[in-house]
């Protein structure tokens, strides 16, 4: 992008409203600035990161924050139009001197992190590394972010030059809301820890609210690094570090797949796709497109194609196009791997050409991307094969351009994209015999499984969306709770009632309450947390209160519910609100579909696998999800197995319509959107919705209930662990005591109802103003009776009375 296709510095691009504002900070920002004979242009930045962002910020409002480029050599007035120009399209420049470049970026960030993250440790200097100015540009970018920084704000920080940013910036402003993302892979803890300074990198990380990773894999590497490095005993997508609760998450980054496609299909490229295929001679065609990094895997790819022309019946009929994208040539090590990587292309074509052709046509250099289109378009076999790579969107851009379904891909187990692409050969990059037999294999490919293949992979790079990524995580950071931890003595049941008692006077008043873990204790099996009676009793005084809504919002079955409280006027939700059955309905309604049968075939293996190695888990079914249960297991082998575990899904998972979510000893597998928040949204649009809500909840899926709520509501955190609740109460004995006491101190009398005092004899169950405990027509009957339940005011965890 030359500077005069950038917006007039007078008609700066609106911000969305209504959303937070978004900054945006990264290394580079998604231009540079050029001098070609003392006239200064932007030119867009290449790379990953820029292509990815670009459009999310174009879109997000808010400022880019990050380096143009050197700018040493503009001078004052060439650079004041640079800086106009850019704060038109709302980007602010970080101005970094040659010698902080060469610490900061090349020495330490080039220099020490990418190679140990990429786990090539001897490529990781002996004696420059750069580490105090990776320090000071850090607190450089904070103070730039901080002055910035408006109150609301989201702050979302990219990559490994900027891990100590988080921790600045949240020194700086404590109650920021903060993401990062990596977008090359964490290494496992046994390399991190190499790292002189691994704590530093740590706690820097740990400023974030979110921090963001492309795969489980990585995910589990920086929380074993944590529990190793910090000492800090991670939960599976969770770390609780001086005080606050870090969200990790995995979340690979998509591409704008339509613009392949559209391009693909339009006929100059199509044209030009033909005239590329043509140009082979009828040989068959094998692509490779990476910056000329280290990392990429080129010498042995490239060892790779000299062995399988070895073999006569390829000799003369392959053809290698081998793009080689110019990057950080400025340091020494990058300009002797070129020299390396022509050394392993001089020796194939000598080995291998004839005076005919030449079989590998090297490129040093960048292609239009029309080009790169068509060039993605006549490839016979897409090869990507680095050593290790955060994600690799080249393979993802390859896949988004093959709308006739055609070409094979070639694709490192090594790099994060295989994890969402399962589809490809998946090849070891260090294993140059196996490199030979996996292009073999996609060489001889029959056309139908070709298509079968790429139709998957297809289907799955569309539908994750560089936008959905870049929307996604914004929301993500947007209703990640802004935690606190739970105060020395939580609120007594009489100072919570006191705190809230004129919220009760609001008509219609909406009681929204979990079930296990805040009616009822938490039993060692879902089967055994029974409400007893007078337990059913205040539900069912509550119910009669007027204007009073009494909501149960439970992640059990429905059959259950119905069983418990069908009885009961009362509002139930199932399954974290995929079913619900209205106060006086008889009916149940999804919310969706149910899991699809694919995917039940697909999870229950997995989960029969890790139950069966852990003893005392198991599996408990639903029509949305399925969840596996580790609470009678051993806790540090139940542990370890749901990191395992966790991990699994969320390759096997990702981007799929389904998502893995943690709650007290237990991993459900569930439809993607469909929780407890979802539930709140339902009741408050509803016609006759509350004029307040208050809810209660123990549990991380109770923290989305709590993040749907309207402002005016309140929100009562029970038991221990962080929250985004304003209230603390310690049990569910304590919630019982409180919900009592509405009762006692309701200045009506209450319809029909007898009061806390009175007992089951007195007065039915529920009462329903049809008699109380008659289940509605076609439901089984309730499993309560009152001569055969406990009436102890705590459930029973064995089944018997106390
Ligand atoms: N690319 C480019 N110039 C070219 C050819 C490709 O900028 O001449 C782009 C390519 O389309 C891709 C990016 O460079 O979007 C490379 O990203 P990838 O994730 O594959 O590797 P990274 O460079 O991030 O290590």
């Amino acid at each position: 992008m030359l500077l005069s296709d950038l917006p007039a510095p007078s008609r700066p691009r609106p911000e969305v409203k209504g959303s937070p504002r978004l900054i945006c900070v990264s290394n580079r920002l998604p231009i540079t600035v050029r001098v070609d004979h003392g006239r200064p242009s932007l030119v867009r930045s290449s790379g990953g990161l820029a292509t990815a962002l670009c459009d999310g910020h174009q879109k997000a409002g808010g400022v880019w924050i990050g380096w143009p480029g050197v700018t040493g050599s503009l001078d004052a007035p060439e650079f004041a139009c640079v800086r106009e120009t850019m704060a038109a399209d709302r980007l602010v420049a970080v101005e970094l001197s040659a010698a902080d470049v060469k610490g900061y970026y090349e020495d330490f960030s080039n220099g020490v992190i990418w190679p140990l993250f990429h786990y090539l440790l001897d490529r990781v200097p002996v004696a420059e590394h750069g580490w105090r100015q990776y320090q000071r540009i850090n607190e450089k970018f904070a103070d730039v972010v901080a002055s910035h920084y408006r109150a609301g704000d989201l702050v979302w920080v990219h990559d490994y030059h900027l891990m100590l940013v988080p921790r600045l910036l949240r020194q700086r402003i404590p109650d920021a809301r903060i993401a990062f993302f990596l977008h090359i892979p964490f290494p496992s803890s046994e390399v991190f820890r190499i790292l002189p300074w691994r704590t530093e990198i740590l706690q820097g990380l740990l400023g974030a609210d979110l921090i963001g990773l492309h795969t489980y894999g990585y995910v589990r590497h920086l929380a074993m690094a944590v529990l190793h490095i910090l000492g800090v005993e991670p939960a599976v997508d969770c770390v609780r570090y001086q005080g606050r609760d870090i969200r990790l998450q995995a979340r690979p980054v998509g591409i704008d797949a339509a613009s392949f496609e559209a391009l693909a299909a339009t006929p100059e490229v199509r044209a030009e796709a033909d005239a590329i295929r043509r140009a082979s001679g009828g040989r068959r065609l094998l692509l490779g497109v990476d910056r000329l990094d280290y990392t990429k895997g080129l010498p042995r790819r490239l060892l790779a194609v000299e062995r399988l022309l070895a073999q006569p019946e390829w000799r003369d009929r392959v053809r290698l196009i081998q793009v080689a994208i110019p990057t950080r040539d400025r340091v020494e090590s990058y300009r002797g791997f070129k020299r390396t990587v022509e050394q392993f292309v001089g020796r194939v074509n000598g080995e291998c050409g004839t005076v005919e052709a030449l079989p590998v046509h090297y490129l040093y250099g960048t292609v239009p991307f029309p080009r790169l289109v068509a060039l993605y378009l006549a490839a016979d076999v897409m090869v990507v094969t680095p050593l290790r790579d955060g994600l690799n969107l080249v393979a993802k851009e390859f896949v988004a351009s093959r709308v006739d379904d055609d070409g094979v891909l070639v694709l490192s187990e090594f790099a994060g994209s295989a994890c969402e692409l399962g589809e490809a050969v998946i090849v070891n990059p260090y294993d140059v015999d196996g490199m030979v037999t996996a292009l073999d294999l996609a060489l001889r490919m029959p056309a139908a499984e070709r298509t079968m293949r790429m139709r998957a992979l297809r289907a799955r790079v569309s539908e994750n969306t560089v936008e959905r990524w870049v929307d996604g995580f914004a929301r993500t950071l947007a209703e990640t709770p802004r935690t606190a931890c739970p105060p020395e003595h939580p609120l007594q049941p009489e100072a919570l009632h006191r705190t809230l008692r004129p919220m009760l006077t609001a008509r219609p008043l909406a009681l929204v309450l979990d079930y296990d873990g805040t009616l009822v204790p938490i039993a060692s099996t879902p089967n055994q947390a029974i409400p007893n009676q007078r337990l059913l009793r205040l539900l069912g005084q509550l119910a009669d209160r007027p204007d009073t809504v009494v909501h149960i919002v439970s992640g059990r079955p429905r059959e259950l519910l119905e069983a418990w409280f069908g009885a009961l006027p009362i509002a139930l939700w199932a399954e974290h609100g995929f079913w619900h059955r209205a106060r006086n309905g008889t009916t149940w309604l999804a919310a969706a579909q149910e899991l699809p049968d694919g995917w039940r075939r697909k999870v229950e293996p997995i989960l029969e696998h890790f139950t069966a190695a852990t003893p005392g888990s198991f599996i408990e079914f639903k029509s949305a999800s399925m969840a596996w249960h580790y609470r009678l297991a051993d806790d540090e082998v139940g542990t370890r197995a749901a990191h395992e575990l966790r991990m699994l899904l969320g390759d096997a998972l990702s981007n799929q319509p389904l998502e893995v979510r943690e709650g007290k000893k237990v991993l459900e597998v569930r439809m993607r959107g469909v929780h407890k928040g979802f539930a709140i949204e339902r009741m408050v649009s509803a016609a006759d919705g509350p004029a307040a809500i208050i809810a209660a909840g123990d549990d991380a899926s109770d923290e989305e209930m709590f993040a749907a709520l309207p402002s005016g509501s309140a929100a009562i955190h029970v038991g221990e662990g962080c929250s985004r609740a304003a209230f603390w109460l310690s049990s569910s004995d304590d919630v019982r005591e409180w919900l009592e006491l509405i009762l006692e101190t309701d200045p009506r009398p209450l319809t029909g109802a007898a009061g806390p005092a009175s007992t089951a004899e007195e007065r039915p169950i529920g009462g329903r103003r049809d008699g109380g405990n008659r289940p509605p027509a076609g439901v089984a009957q309730p499993g309560i009776t009152s001569s055969s339940q406990p009436d102890s005011d705590r459930t029973d965890h064995r089944g018997s009375p106390e």
